[in-house]
């Protein structure tokens, strides 16, 4: 991460004390060791302690006195760093690199994550990949969708001059993050993490809530300058690949109803894999005479107060709207068709110190670090525990012994939150092992439940009528409201776009609706140039930010289109062998994993009960596969010279960034 700083605020009496006082002290060890290079601080005295749970662990572990020589010592090589001495080593990589993570993690850190570590912390600078070009290669790119991934290929489209234009469906950007607006939206990774690796903010909380996330995303396009590459209220209906012209056809309608086609090159889909609202099949649903809507439709300027309110589902969605609107509405009946597991985290509405947000934008070395940290604690280290262990006795409950430790610390957690209320401790615990569905952060979860006006029903609802639900006991309940909190259609990848490859045939088809595949999740056979994001297998289940799966996948894709400029190539298409291979690897290592128990259903799977959605790899993994493209797994054709002609006026149109 990029940062420059300013050496006069630092110097400023009082300042640096007081925000040291408060900062992260494994990571200011870090900082320390960067400016000084003295070994002192790498000795057993000052190693703190490793993270438990989601905890930053922000004494070390240590007593107060070795950390008051830490703070002092900092404050004393920042100040010194201010007064202009250069830091003695400003970029710590290799093994130099591999022992400051393991004694400031507290822990050993394997060598195999010095790579991804290295560049994601900026001391190692990667330049964008941009195309040696030789001689006149036309190559444009059509993206849908302006959210997270989207608005990132088109910075770096940007910033290797390719032209290109992103299609929106909505009226400004954001994906998800546009539509989902319901009371207590917000992310359920910590801010820090949640957050590009070359565009950081000042977050006010750990965990970040929905508007911010929206106004990051706004001051990111505003900064990179995005808008003009991007067409609001459009929507692409269907890409259609011409292998004579070695060029997709992408037609789209406005808001007004208008039918436009464009050519291009390639077409990269950002429209992520929680996107299009699963309204379940209840009869019923539209005699109801209040208010009905999902979730991710809330309408604007709803009040609540005094309203019998039902939500419909317990997922990550219900999880941060129960217990935001239960304090205003007069009865909140939730239905529960299965109980899910929930972790602590005393964070999760937590605001972050100033002192600390002074440390990340004043004192150099100190963001990077604090994000390493969260990328340790949070990426990888669950993964194997979700491992199958074929020798555990108690396969029904745990997949392993450490799985069912995880059982153990969220059951206590539960019965010391529903402490006293016994009828709601056995509706809430449930039978199948933590992790199988996606796990939950508690948010006031469980004290919401405990609300004299708040009621759940461990029921399925099975009817809607004019005025209530009914649950599949046949109890109805009268209520004003109705909030179907049912999730998103998942495994229907890219769904409802028709889009056809090369043979003609549609990708619907092809993956018989909800059965998609893809090598890393990025590429297709019989679909040449058409690059996925937040495609199947890269759902996290186990942990880590969606958004260094992003930037690993627009690297990767990235990659291959400078190489098609370079090379004057007119299409690139994963071979079939390659693809098939990647996908026997990917379901074995989910057979092996926690999320193919048969104790439960969830959006990871489709109906047949094939893992669709989530990445089996640890994201160190999937880090390095994305790494760079090997042009020896692709069917590749040299560009037809037709191809260039073939440019539509709406492609000729297409901004040239850079
Ligand atoms: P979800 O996890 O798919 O949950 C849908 C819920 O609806 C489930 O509890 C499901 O029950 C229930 N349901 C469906 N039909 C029902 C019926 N007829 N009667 C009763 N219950 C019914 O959807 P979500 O909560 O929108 O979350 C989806 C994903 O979006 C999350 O897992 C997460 O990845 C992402 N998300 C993240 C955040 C965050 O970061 N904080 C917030 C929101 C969403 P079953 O469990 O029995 O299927």
């Amino acid at each position: 991460m990029k940062a420059s700083f300013d050496r006069a605020e630092v110097l400023e009496p009082g300042r640096l004390e007081a925000a040291v006082a408060v900062g992260n002290i494994p990571s200011l060890i870090a900082v320390l060791y960067q400016l000084t290079e003295d070994r002192c601080w790498l000795s057993e005295r000052y190693r703190p302690t490793r993270s438990r749970g989601m905890d930053d662990n922000d004494a070390g572990g240590l007593p107060e006195q070795v950390q008051a020589e830490i703070r002092d010592a900092t404050v004393a090589a920042v100040h010194a760093w201010a007064e202009g001495r250069a830091p003695a080593v400003p970029a710590p990589t290799g093994d130099e690199l591999v022992e400051l993570m393991s004694f400031c993690m507290g822990e050993e850190v394997p060598h195999e994550y010095e790579a991804m570590a290295a560049e994601l912390a900026g001391f190692r600078e990667v330049a964008p990949r941009v195309p040696v070009r030789k001689g006149q290669s036309e190559l444009d790119v059509v993206v849908i969708g302006a959210g997270v991934s989207g608005l990132l290929t088109s910075i770096r489209l940007a910033e290797a001059g390719i032209q290109h234009v992103v299609f929106e469906k909505n009226a400004d950007v954001g994906g998800s993050w546009w539509e989902n607006r319901y009371p207590g939206a917000g992310v359920d990774t910590p801010s820090y993490l949640y957050s590009y690796s070359f565009f950081p903010r000042a977050w006010s909380t750990y965990f970040g809530k929905r508007d911010e996330v929206q106004q990051y995303l706004l001051d990111l396009v505003d900064t990179f300058d995005l808008r003009p590459s991007i067409r609001f209220r459009t929507e692409v209906v269907s890409a259609v690949y011409d292998e004579v012209r070695q060029r997709w056809a992408v037609s789209t309608v406005d808001a007004e109803g208008r039918t436009q086609t464009l050519h291009a090159t390639a077409v990269v889909t950002a429209v992520g894999q929680l996107n299009r609202p699963k309204i379940p099949d209840l009869p019923g649903l539209d005699r109801f005479s209040g208010p009905l809507f999902h979730s991710a439709c809330w309408p604007d300027n709803l009040d609540l107060s005094g309203k019998r309110v039902a939500v419909i589902g317990t997922g990550a969605s219900a999880m941060q709207i129960v217990p935001a609107v239960a304090e205003q509405v007069a009865e909140l009946v939730v239905f529960q068709r299965s109980p899910q597991w929930i972790a602590p985290n005393a964070d999760y509405f937590r605001p972050i110190e100033p002192g600390k947000t002074w440390l990340m934008q004043h004192v150099p070395y100190y963001l990077a670090w604090y994000r390493t940290r969260l990328s340790w604690n949070f990426n990888d280290k669950v993964h194997p525990t979700l491992q199958v262990d074929p020798e555990w006795p108690f396969p029904e409950r745990a997949v392993s012994e450490v799985n069912d430790a995880h059982r153990r610390v969220f059951t206590e957690y539960l019965e010391e939150q529903l402490a006293g209320r016994e009828d709601l401790r056995s509706k809430a615990l449930p039978q199948y092992p933590p992790f199988g569905k996606r796990m939950l952060l508690d948010n006031g979860w469980f004290q919401a439940l405990k609300r004299v006006n708040v009621d759940l029903v461990n029921e399925a609802v099975i009817e809607v009528t004019e005025s209530g639900v009914r649950s599949a006991s046949g109890v109805f309940r009268e209520v004003d409201v109705v909030v179907l909190a049912t999730g998103f259609q998942a495994t229907r990848v890219l769904h409802p776009m028709e889009i056809r490859g090369r043979s003609g045939h549609a990708i619907r088809e092809v993956w018989r609706d909800d059965d998609a595949s893809a090598y890393l999740g990025v590429t297709v056979p019989d679909f040449p140039n058409l690059f996925l994001l937040s495609g199947p297998h890269t759902v996290l289940g186990h942990g880590g930010s969606y958004i260094t799966i992003a930037e690993a996948q627009v690297r990767y894709i990235l990659d291959l289109l400078c190489t098609m400029i370079e090379q004057d190539l007119g299409a690139v298409e994963v071979r079939q062998d390659v693809h098939d291979a990647y996908n026997d690897r990917v379901d074995s290592a989910h057979r092996q994993m926690v999320w193919s128990h048969p104790g439960m259903d969830s959006w990871y799977r489709n109906a047949a009960g094939r893992v669709v959605a989530n990445l089996p790899w640890r994201i160190v993994d999937y880090w390095e596969m994305t790494r760079s493209a090997k042009l020896e797994e692709y069917i590749v054709e040299k560009r037809r010279a037709a191809a260039g002609e073939s440019r539509s006026p709406e492609a000729a149109g297409m901004r040239e960034a850079g």
